[in-house]
């Protein structure tokens, strides 16, 4: 898995000035004519060009600012969201990119699965299994829904298929490559973008829930602020008319385009004199002002018993019989079939799902920074959307999926990457340790300055209306 700064697809309707929209729509008329055109070498030369964004593999190094003409036209062969664009220059754009020979790209429609879209693009059930087999590593494929696109590039003479590329947002996408006529591998493209931090305030009227989205805060971000609070303060009963909230939030933004990750980093709830307040610190816990701990620890293990590990985390392991590096991304534990298998953390349980090489699993998202998996299990007790305990019983471990052998494969993820669980640097500690509190209290100042700003508007706006006669 290689980390890699990658040329996404870019809104064209937003910003382009209209001498380079008459450039470009000259060199759509230029390239359509082009394709039109009996094969001549230079034909095939251009068709090439079109695909570079597709292909990762070259010029990674180009990232510069100065997008050049050929590089901006695959953009938009890859992008339907040119659709949006008011003139009709955007359909033929995209019909010209669905004509690209071997190049298809699909989006996901409500009640898709994958295996629907392969029948639709006739591509048999063996490729599929193929390459379910190297989405074993990153488990992407059991989330496709609307917004998330897919690419399939098929060879022009045998129209067998050589690559899929799925597209999860502007910082996240799986290339599946095939290798050979048995097996596909995948490689993670992940844009870290820019995060950018913004404040969002307001204050109550009616519940929280309707302040808040008003104020501009999403549905799962309004469950977090509750989760986060909810030791401290009871955001259904407790909460006033007059309370006010200040919430700092950074959201990815990749090549100017909303990613739709966001992190809280900060709460603050004003209620008479009281203030309640939640800090997410650098070890991806959150924290009050004096640095206790608002999420609880965790546990190391996931079982109770002290089972052998049958094979360990292992970033650069080898496959036995390809030689390629194939990461063992998890923890296996052996243990017979029917083990009780526990949550190491509070959380919500995000998946329950049957994979053929992962077998029936569960994911647990813990916060916004921990989400742990466990795979090859025989019976699954927890429903998608339940919140579980540190220590809940939430399967019974097997032998499903691709297994060799009866076993508990177990994941922890930070930040969205795997890494070792049994070393991990897991929050076992209820509040910060004495050695980072400067650095933790330096962090608190920082957010408590840009709360402290939106709550001097917040009550000059409120004397002003309170000043206006009438209200
Ligand atoms: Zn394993």
């Amino acid at each position: 898995m290689q980390l890699r700064k990658v040329n996404l697809p870019k809104r064209l309707a937003s910003a382009l000035p209209l001498p380079h929209l008459c450039a470009l729509l000259i060199a759509i008329f230029l390239l359509a004519f082009a394709f039109f055109m009996p094969d001549t070498p230079s034909n095939d030369t251009s068709l090439n060009d079109s695909s570079i964004s597709f292909n990762t593999h070259d010029d990674q190094q180009d990232f510069s600012q100065d997008i050049r003409l050929d590089a901006e036209f695959s953009d938009i062969f890859h992008d339907e969201n040119v659709l949006t664009f008011e003139h009709e220059v955007a359909l033929e754009v995209v019909e010209t990119a669905q004509e690209e020979p071997g190049i298809v790209r699909y989006s996901i429609e409500a009640g898709d699965t994958l295996s629907s879209i392969f029948d639709k693009f006739e591509i048999g059930q063996t490729i599929m299994h193929q390459i379910l087999a190297a989405d074993e590593q990153v488990l992407a494929l059991d989330i496709i829904r609307p917004g998330h696109h897919l690419t399939f590039r098929k060879d022009l003479e045998t129209s067998d298929l050589l690559e899929m590329e799925f597209f999860i947002h502007a910082g996240n996408r799986v290339i599946y490559r095939r290798v050979d006529d048995t097996m596909f591998e995948f490689e993670e493209l992940i844009n870290p973008g820019v995060w950018e931090q913004e404040i969002i305030a307001g204050e109550i009227y009616g519940s929280f829930y309707v302040s808040a989205i008003r104020a501009g805060l999403t549905k799962s971000e309004i469950l977090e602020v509750n989760k986060l609070m909810s030791e401290q303060i009871d955001f259904n009963r407790q909460i006033q008319a007059g309370d006010r909230f200040q919430i700092v939030r950074s959201s990815q933004r990749v090549d100017d385009e909303h990613t739709g990750q966001s992190t809280i980093e900060g709460i603050r709830l004003q209620q008479n004199r009281t203030t309640y307040t939640a800090f997410l610190f650098e070890d991806g816990n959150y924290y009050d002002a004096k640095g206790e701990s608002l999420t609880r620890a965790f546990r190391r293990i996931p079982h109770d018993q002290n089972f052998r590990i049958s094979s360990p985390f292992n970033p650069t392991r080898l496959h036995p019989v390809t030689r390629r590096v194939a990461p063992h991304n998890g923890t296996d534990f052996a243990m017979p079939i029917g083990t009780p298998v526990v949550s190491i953390g509070d959380g919500v349980v995000t998946r329950v799902e049957n994979h053929p090489f992962a077998g029936k699993y569960i994911e647990i998202q813990h916060g916004s920074t921990y989400k742990t998996r466990y795979l090859h299990l025989n019976r699954q007790l927890v429903k998608r959307g339940d919140t579980v305990k540190r220590g809940q019983r939430i399967a019974l471990s097997g032998n499903t999926g691709r297994s060799t052998g009866p076993h508990l494969h177990f994941e922890l993820h930070v930040n969205g990457r795997p890494v070792n669980a049994m070393t991990a640097n897991l929050p076992m500690a209820l509040s910060v340790p004495r050695e980072q509190l400067a650095k933790f209290n330096q962090r608190v100042e920082q957010l408590v300055s840009v709360m402290e700003v939106a709550s001097q508007e917040q009550i000059a706006m409120r004397s002003q209306n309170a000043n206006q006669p009438g209200s």
